[in-house]
């Protein structure tokens, strides 16, 4: 593995920089836009099971509402930094506007381990999360919803909090809430589905059968199950996705020649995404070193869990099959490793466009809370096929028109919409 370190924020602003150039954008919009605009750091108690109290730090960054609310999922990591929030609230920017839903850009984080954390000192932390903030969220100001190791029962926890603080009930002010509580059916499912909405139509335009591909991914979490889930179902092979394994605080690849079963992987999976290990050698699985997902004769790389994984470091390690890199995560690749992708000729699906099913189904969860009536589950999946498809023919479009790799283009398409509501705005 590399032993480089980057900074998310500041691949995030290096983005925006080359395209702010393309785009000539003048310097006071530049100076605006690549930086949040509010940030709020703070702490929250925590009083532990055992009587004893734990303080963990807290984020919650804005980066522009030019567009609309904020909307930005919440966070539980041990290794959450302030720089990884900004980031992330920033390409939330981009993925609402590359999307075209009218959301701006925020996200939130807490530095803790849940697994660590029992329910009800899981609960005390949500609420003391709502309580220092209460006053800078709501449907028309900002939106959260879950992420990285948070969950419905999160969020109802945060929307109860916040309605015993504000006296009313607001279900729109956060998204991704269990389904009979304000959620969306289909929320579950739509990071991942969209993601393959955006591969399949990919495919399609070039004349090239799902049923024929191979892939391989990193994660089992929310996202990855239901990628996993909508490519083999379309007909695509999985051959080998890695997950983390808590107790032995590494990874691990899982292989199956045949192709994985993905109802079978599921069902040996626990609330975080990890597989079972023993259940899975029992299974018939190979079990291979986490990094090795990355070294599979495949078609189609689809990194599925964390930022920067895909490093000049490990890049030789890519097969020479491998034809497609379908970012499912946010931020799996790194800068430096977008000219290697570009000279070896693979095509890639950017993070931004491809993930952004979860923020458009979220869109639509508070649209349908807003007006407290609810669609049944193919209305979504309908709704969210067409945003997904259309917001990648325009991106391809772009791409294809002026030569451009598919994430300068899709970068240019949002950056400009989030460029235009601010000028129209008056705020640069
Ligand atoms: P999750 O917590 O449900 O799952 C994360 C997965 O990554 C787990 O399977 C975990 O075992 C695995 N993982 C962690 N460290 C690993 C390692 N070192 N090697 C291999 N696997 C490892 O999270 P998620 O909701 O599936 O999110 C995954 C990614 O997608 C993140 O980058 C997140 O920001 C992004 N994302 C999520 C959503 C959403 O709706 N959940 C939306 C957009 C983007």
């Amino acid at each position: 593995m590399s032993t480089i370190t980057y900074n998310p924020f500041e691949i995030a602003q290096e983005q925006f920089d080359s395209v702010a150039s393309v785009l000539e954008l003048d310097d006071g919009l530049r100076k605006l836009l690549r930086q949040p605009m509010k940030e709020i750091h703070f702490t929250i108690p925590v009083k532990m099971d055992d009587g004893t109290t734990q303080v963990f730090k807290a984020f919650r960054i804005k980066h522009n509402d030019a567009r609309g609310p904020g909307k930005g999922g919440i966070r539980f990591h041990p290794h959450e930094t302030a720089d990884t929030v900004r980031a992330l609230s920033m390409w939330m920017t981009w993925k609402c506007a590359v999307v075209d839903i009218p959301l701006g850009g925020a996200k939130g984080g807490v530095i803790c381990d849940p697994h660590n954390l029992s329910l009800s000192e899981q609960e005390r932390l949500c609420r003391g999360y709502i309580r220092q903030l209460a006053n800078q969220l709501g449907p028309n100001m900002d939106v959260p919803a879950p992420d990285i190791m948070t969950n419905g029962q999160h969020m109802l926890w945060m929307l109860d909090e916040y309605e015993v603080i504000t006296g009313g009930r607001y279900p729109g002010m956060i998204t991704g809430k269990p389904v009979g509580m304000g959620g969306s059916l289909g929320r579950t499912e739509a990071t991942g589905f969209g993601v393959i909405y955006v591969l399949k139509d990919y495919l399609q335009q070039n004349n090239i059968s799902i049923e024929a591909t191979s892939a391989s991914l990193q994660g089992f979490g929310n996202v990855a199950e239901y990628v996993a889930r909508m490519y083999t179902q379309l007909g695509g092979k999985v051959l080998a996705v890695s997950c983390w394994n808590q107790a032995e605080s590494k990874s691990f690849t899982f292989k199956k020649e045949e192709g994985c079963d993905i109802e079978e992987l599921a069902s040996i999976k626990d609330s975080y995404g990890s597989i079972d290990k023993e259940k899975a050698l029992e299974l018939g699985y190979e079990l291979l070193p986490g990094d090795d997902w990355i070294k599979q004769d495949v078609d189609i790389l689809i990194p599925a869990a964390l930022e920067n994984q895909i490093t000049p470091a490990v890049f030789p390690l890519i097969s020479s099959q491998v034809k497609i890199i379908c970012e499912a995560a946010n931020g799996p690749t790194t800068p430096d490793s977008d000219i290697l992708i570009r000279q070896r000729g693979i095509t890639l699906l950017p993070d931004f466009l491809c993930n952004a099913g979860g923020v458009t189904c979220s869109y639509f969860e508070q649209v349908q809370c807003n007006m407290n009536y609810f669609w049944d589950k193919d209305e979504v999946l309908e709704k969210l096929e067409r945003n997904m498809t259309n917001a990648f023919r325009a991106v391809y479009k772009l791409a294809q028109e002026k030569q451009l790799y598919m994430r300068d283009a899709a970068y240019i398409i949002a950056i400009n919409r989030v460029a235009n509501a601010t000028k129209l705005r008056g705020w640069a």
